[in-house]
């Protein structure tokens, strides 16, 4: 140690900060250096900044103060950093403000570096989604649902009032009945409490009605204004966590004990290939089949172009995802919920979906053979997404004297069914797909490459929460996870 060595010395040759620090040196970060103004804003560069980040999140540091000190303390973050010490304070601004917008377009560039090195292709798209937990108190929930009740609750309250003044002071309440009682407002509600009190003045009401009185006035129109400021923040959501608006509760998958519980949490959409992500959307709803629009789109301002082929489960096979598919030409290989359970075992034959439909008839036939008609009646469903389904309603005759009664329906009078053409064949054309060599080639392939991914980040990566709060900035996290993911298999 006379001649002390230096750290290059030190890195081995094949360590995965050496694999950062090459690839993040290659790629245009004009977008980020856009970001800063210049004239001495910043003493530290973004690269420089943007390397140890996700040489952090590749080593499973994930904390800035952890960060800050591996670059007092480990040859590598100070390899990296060129000795730079960067305080948490830069690090957390950095990440949380500077990469906002731009860290997609850098993570796109890595992975067409990737791509121009042969590690993978955009052709075809192994993609699937898992909740990850928010950092959000877990108990500090407000479900819409609760906010409905009490919002009809205090409608109910507000109209016993008015009709025990009306009792009481009928005169003076006969010429400024209010329209209505709902929607509750918090004017609405404040003027009516007023009207109900000025009639009652000088009255004799007991103290329970004077001081149900007296909370409403104080209470009420502060309650209608917290409710409808929550409804807002809900959107088309059922719940959401006050310490972290943006998540949603969900309910996560079971753990070693068999508890499924609800923890507020984001759906993180993503697409694999190779074993290497391509692709990453973060979604406020729970469940996969509303999620598949958003996430394509998000690959397209990527890449400028579609996957030609789309490999999912059966979460994504809905009427709207197969049309989506065929509109943007993608060969979809996506299973319907029905697909395995048909392969398993043999179809419940009294189920609406597993009976024949005859085209050129326009009839259905039921368990027992018998020709089901059409009734006339199409009904429009609408899914959360908006999208519209068309269900054809056929009936059944003469089920009173059939034998198969008992099994197959316990519907009053003859059964009905609703059927939506659109999605059969829809379904059909999938299983076509979906039992051809090339399908079942793609379907073995399937939990092999995307599911192998978030087994890497949520046990080796050890990245079961969120360490940053609201949506943006957990889609710089997820940014800076598929960054780290892609750049470790690099390495490996
Ligand atoms: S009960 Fe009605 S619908 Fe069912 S098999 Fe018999 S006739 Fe057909």
């Amino acid at each position: 140690m006379m001649l002390p060595p230096s750290l290059e010395e030190l890195i081995e040759e094949n360590h995965p900060v050496r694999v950062v620090n090459q690839i993040i040196d290659r790629i245009n970060i004009d977008p980020l250096l856009k970001k800063f103004k210049g004239g001495g804003t910043s003493s530290y560069h973004p690269r420089m900044l943007l390397k140890v980040l996700i040489y952090g999140y590749l080593n499973n540091t994930y904390s800035s103060r952890r960060m800050e000190s591996g670059l007092k303390e480990n040859i590598h973050f100070m390899w990296l950093a060129g000795m730079n010490k960067p305080d948490h304070n830069t690090i957390n601004r950095f990440r949380s403000e500077r990469l906002k917008d731009v860290l997609k377009t850098v993570f796109g560039k890595v992975v067409e570096l990737l791509i121009e090195a042969g590690h993978l292709s955009l052709n075809e798209v192994y993609t699937d989604g898992t909740k990850l937990e928010a950092q959000a108190n877990r108990y500090t929930f407000v479900w819409g649902k609760a906010i409905k009740t009490s919002k009809a609750r205090m409608e109910e309250q507000l109209k016993e009032l008015w009709s025990y003044a009306e009792g009481i002071a009928q005169q003076e309440l006969k010429d400024v009945t209010p329209e209505s009682f709902a929607p509750v407002s918090p004017k609405r509600v404040s003027q009516i409490i007023d009207k109900i009190d000025k009639a009652l003045e000088g009255k004799e009401i007991s103290k329970k009605r004077r001081q149900q009185l007296n909370y409403a006035k104080k209470n009420w129109p502060e309650n209608v204004t917290r409710y409808n400021q929550q409804q807002k923040i809900l959107g088309k959501r059922n719940s959401y966590s006050k310490t972290d608006p943006d998540a949603t509760f969900m309910r996560m998958k079971e753990d070693h004990m068999r508890n499924g519980q609800l923890k507020p949490a984001y759906n993180v959409q993503l697409s694999s290939q190779n074993q290497y992500i391509i692709n990453y959307s973060l979604h406020q709803n729970p469940t996969d089949t509303t999620t598949l629009k958003k996430h394509l789109e998000s690959f397209r301002s990527l890449y400028k172009r579609n996957p030609y082929v789309l490999v999912a489960d059966a979460g994504y096979g809905s009427e709207e995802n197969y049309k989506i598919l065929a509109k943007h030409n993608i060969e979809g290989y996506v299973k319907h919920n029905q697909f395995d359970l048909q392969q398993r075992s043999q179809p419940n034959p009294y189920r609406a979906e597993n009976l024949q439909y005859d085209d050129k008839k326009d009839v259905v036939y039921c368990p027992a053979g018998k020709p089901m008609k059409p009734t006339g009646e199409i009904t429009t469903r609408i899914t959360a997404n908006g999208f519209k389904q068309k269900l054809t309603k056929y009936r059944a005759a003469k089920c009173q004297s059939c034998p198969l009664r008992s099994q197959c329906h316990d519907q009053k009078g003859n059964r009905t069914v609703n059927i939506n053409h659109r999605l059969r064949k829809l379904k059909q054309k999938a299983d076509l797909l979906l039992k051809s060599e090339k399908g079942i080639r793609y379907r073995k392939k399937r939990p092999a490459d995307i599911e192998t991914v978030f087994a890497n980040i949520k046990h080796n990566m050890n990245f079961k929460r969120f360490m940053l709060k609201g949506i943006n900035k957990v889609e710089i996290e997820t940014g800076l996870i598929a960054l780290a993911h892609n750049l470790a298999k690099v390495a490996a």
